[in-house]
């Protein structure tokens, strides 16, 4: 394996006493996300290099993978300023004009400081090469790290995707529809280090079997920055239903939302998740103004954590785009809650409003049945409908 990957941490760097365990989970995934490669991992406190033959490949896959700062294709030879000069203008484009030299010395018992360092090499590159300094504006940035097992040089530094590395946050339960929300609100727990777990509510026949595929797809999208998606489908058929036969129009939404939080909730200490994540948005819709949000909020004990609710819009269709699940979430198949919405959902719903009209439900016996009959999804190519007659 003649290539070699630098790996610059992301924010875990500041987390002094985590470090190690941080490290170790970044690892952890690192090997997950490149387990169909050859690759070999060697890493410190402040760095990790991966050895291999296809760097083009594992740096693409490595863009997903948060706790990551940055990734360069990097190149080690010998700490003798001859061999390092000859591998810079191996690597320098020849095709740009300007460069500048950054040296920093890992290995203190080097003996050339690292700005003087800079200025040998930079005088060596000016004599055996067309390249011109400059400090301000370069077309080139030289970097050379002096290590205590060789000198590491690389030109190209790409930004990793940053964040902390999944699950050192715990687990969380994200509350996943096909829409354009709720994959950016978990992509934005990914990223804060959260591992996810999804619960998707389905009302067949009300809503479709393309509606399933469809947030399957976005658990597949998810799914590239965790390796660990599982897809939690809960039947709420029998729950919308008497919902819609015993309760007023006005608060069908509220109650409906109120009974996913209850099952969420459950099911989230089940599989020992500490939160739930949902893509709530304040003022969005009827069901997510303040006033909803208390009376929804009110049935759980467990923190709601609502990534993108004070995004606008057009803020969360660009994390949806940059994450690619944004052509899959327009596509326009029904979800649960659009199929029951009444004519005018209460916009303040009353909290003494819901708890007693809740009273014409068997609400603790359906949740039951519901989270004994729900279904686990742990593999994301979307069934064919024929495969399910
Ligand atoms: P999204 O674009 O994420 O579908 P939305 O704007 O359509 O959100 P709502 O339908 O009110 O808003 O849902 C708010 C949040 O509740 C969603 O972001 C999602 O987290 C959760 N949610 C709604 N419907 C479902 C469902 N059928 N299964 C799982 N979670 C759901
Ligand atoms: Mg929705």
């Amino acid at each position: 394996m003649n290539e070699l990957i630098m790996i610059k941490y992301g924010e875990l760097t500041t987390k002094k006493d985590n470090r190690k365990y941080f490290v170790k989970t970044l690892t952890a995934n690192i090997e997950a996300t490149l387990k169909d490669e050859k690759a070999q991992i060697i890493k410190n406190n402040v760095r990790m290099y991966i050895y291999c033959e296809n760097a083009d490949k594992i740096e693409e896959k490595l863009k997903k993978v948060f706790g990551i700062h940055s990734i360069s294709k990097a190149y080690k030879v010998n700490n003798n300023i001859e061999d390092v000069l000859k591998k810079s203008l191996e690597i320098m484009d020849r095709n740009k004009k300007t460069f500048k030299v950054i040296t920093s010395r890992a290995d203190k018992t080097f003996k050339t400081p690292s700005m003087e360092y800079s200025s040998n090499l930079g005088a060596l590159i000016l004599k055996n090469s067309h390249f011109k300094v400059d400090v301000h504006n370069p077309d080139i940035i030289l970097h050379v790290e002096i290590r205590t097992d060789g000198t590491y040089v690389y030109t190209s530094e790409i930004k990793g995707a940053g964040g902390y590395p999944v699950g050192v946050q715990g687990k969380g339960l994200l509350m996943l529809s096909g829409g354009i929300d709720s994959p950016v609100a978990g992509y934005l727990a990914l990223k804060r280090g959260v591992s996810i777990e999804c619960m998707y509510f389905e009302s067949p026949p009300h809503t479709s079997f393309e509606a399933k595929n469809k947030v399957l797809s976005l658990a597949k999208i998810l799914n590239e920055y965790s390796g660990k998606i599982k897809v939690h489908v809960v039947p709420f058929t029998k729950i919308q239903e008497e919902i819609y036969k015993k309760c007023p129009d006005t608060y069908m939404i509220t109650i409906m939302r109120r009974m996913m939080y209850r099952i969420a909730e459950k099911y989230a200490k089940k599989i020992n998740a500490h939160a739930i994540f949902n893509g709530e948005s304040i003022g969005q819709v009827a069901s997510q103004t303040l006033e909803s949000m208390v009376c929804v909020n009110n049935v759980v004990s467990m923190p709601v954590i609502r990534p993108v609710a004070c995004f606008d819009k057009l803020e969360i269709i660009a994390l949806a785009e940059k994450i690619g699940a944004y052509e899959t979430s327009i596509l326009p198949y029904e979800d649960c809650c659009t199929i029951f919405v009444p004519k005018h959902p209460v916009i303040k719903p009353k909290l003494e409003n819901c708890i007693s009209y809740e009273q014409n439900l068997d609400y603790e016996k359906l949740i039951d049945e519901a989270i004994d009959n729900i279904e686990v999804i742990t593999n994301f190519e979307k069934p064919k409908y024929e495969d399910l007659l």
